[in-house]
Parts: C-alpha cells; sequence; structure tokens
C-alpha cells in the first residue's frame, strides 16, 4: 500500500522540477537567465498546468508593475535626464 513515491513527479513536464520552475519564474520574467533555462523554463511552462497559472499570475503583476513604471518613474528616461543636467553643467561623462 506504499506505492506513493513523492520523487516520480515527472508527468512530461521536461527536466525540470516545479519547484525549479516557480523558484526561478521572476528571473525568468525579468530576462535575467541563461538562454538555456530560459529555454527549459518556457518548455515547462507549456507543459506543465500546475505551473502555468503561477507563471500567469507573475507576469500579470509584472506588467502592471512596467506600467508603473513607465508612466511615474521612467528610471532609465530619469537617469538620462541626470545626465544631460549634469554635461550642460559643465560635466562630461567619462564612466
Ligand atoms: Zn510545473
Amino acid at each position: 500500500m506504499s506505492e506513493h513515491t513523492p520523487s516520480t513527479h515527472n508527468h512530461d513536464c521536461g527536466p525540470l522540477d516545479c519547484r525549479v520552475v516557480l523558484e526561478q519564474l521572476w528571473e525568468y520574467l525579468d530576462g535575467e537567465l541563461s538562454e538555456d533555462t530560459t529555454l527549459l523554463i518556457r518548455q515547462h511552462l507549456a507543459l506543465c498546468s500546475s505551473c502555468y497559472p503561477q507563471y500567469d499570475f507573475e507576469k500579470a503583476f509584472l506588467d502592471a508593475l512596467a506600467d508603473c513604471r513607465c508612466t511615474r518613474c521612467a528610471p532609465h528616461e530619469l537617469r538620462g535626464r541626470v545626465v544631460d543636467a549634469l554635461r550642460s553643467a559643465g560635466f562630461s561623462s567619462t564612466a
């Protein structure tokens, strides 16, 4: 009655374990993972019905965050403006 082994989780989700995928989901969405890992996770998400909702949720969250970033803070644009201001004040950006 004990054929229940927790390690038999490979239900056609590719080589990655769900836990591994979920742990790296934010980095995946941020594009911070290596090409190989990104590919493996993308593959896993396409096949795994238990990870996909989580991915969907985090992606929606990041999309909302990105919207907010564009309209309010725009760190890149802001940095450009600061550099311009420094340059016109006589500083040269050698860095
Ligand atoms: Zn999974």
